[in-house]
């Protein structure tokens, strides 16, 4: 019967989720939808909850009453003391997502007319990472796999979530997009977009905001900008220019000068900056490895 139960759940909670972009693309022409957006992020969030917990085997902890077939669920702000007494970090917090619930119930119990607020907006979309995280971090699977086609990259909602969401719940390094430019490049260890790859592997990066993604040491590879000094100068290195020139860009600052890879050392450097050797046809990246190469 739970195997039932959480099928059920997973259908739905995923028929919601996927209700919620389309809203989130609706709110950008008519402000109207929001309070529908948020009405939908609540229902989501809620069969979420319920299935993660029977995934986990503690369907009676958020029951009232299992009879049978029927199964009565406790109320959803107890559903969420309960992740929240359970888990001592997660990808959301409790507040947060106790403001769509109250949000929710203002619309549907008063009728209140919810206008749009940047605060329910962020939590909208921050909810959407807190399902994924909970989903992947939990059971390896992801929920935004089927989302990447999307084009949300100017979708100033989705944007501005994406970006609270990264400052709020991911550490470590962070770099502008090359393709949707929004500063949400973030190392692939924290949050993958797809299933079951290892979660260590910081030598990917994912865009949170456009999916795109990035093979460090496969497509490119990073070095430190020579007019910012920001560790963001991407070199595409699986095309190289003559003269042992490669195409590259800053993420940061759009300086976007050529390359070259030493033939000794074969690190990248920017000729600018560097005392780079030219001898049997071949550049070197300093005398050190000019002298080497004569060695041998
Ligand atoms: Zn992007
Ligand atoms: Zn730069
Ligand atoms: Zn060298």
């Amino acid at each position: 019967m739970e195997e039932k139960i959480q099928e059920e759940l997973y259908e739905s909670f995923n028929s919601f989720l996927k209700f919620t972009f389309e809203l989130i693309e609706q709110v950008k022409q008519d402000k109207e939808y929001f309070k529908f957006a948020v009405v939908n992020m609540q229902i989501a969030l809620e069969l979420f909850s319920k299935y993660y917990f029977t995934r986990m085997g503690k369907l009676e902890a958020i029951t009232k009453k299992i009879n049978g077939d029927s199964v009565i669920f406790k109320d959803f702000s107890q559903v969420l003391n309960f992740f929240f007494n359970s888990h001592h970090w997660s990808y959301g917090t409790k507040k947060e997502l106790k403001y769509i619930l109250e949000l929710r119930n203002a619309i549907v119990h008063k009728g209140s007319n919810t206008h749009f607020d940047d605060d329910a907006a962020n939590f909208i979309i921050k909810s959407i990472f807190f399902m994924h995280g909970t989903m992947y971090s939990q059971f390896g699977e992801s929920l935004l796999k089927s989302f990447r086609g999307l084009d949300l990259k100017t979708n100033k909602m989705w944007v501005q979530g994406v970006n609270q969401f990264i400052d709020d719940h991911i550490r470590g390094d962070r770099w502008v997009c090359l393709d949707c430019e929004n500063y949400t490049m973030v190392t692939k260890e924290f949050i993958e977009v797809e299933d079951n790859t290892p979660f260590t592997d910081i030598d990917e990066l994912v865009c949170l905001c456009c999916f795109s993604e990035l093979l460090i040491g496969t497509d490119c590879t990073l070095i430190d900008c020579y007019k910012c000094y920001e560790n963001s100068y991407f070199i595409n290195i699986l095309n190289p220019q003559r003269d042992q020139q490669y195409i590259g860009r800053c993420s940061e600052c759009d300086t976007s000068t050529l390359v070259r890879k030493c033939n000794e050392c074969e690190r990248y450097y920017h000729p600018y900056e560097s005392n780079d050797s030219f001898f049997n046809n071949s550049y070197f990246c300093s005398n050190e490895c000019l002298e080497i190469y004569k060695e041998y």
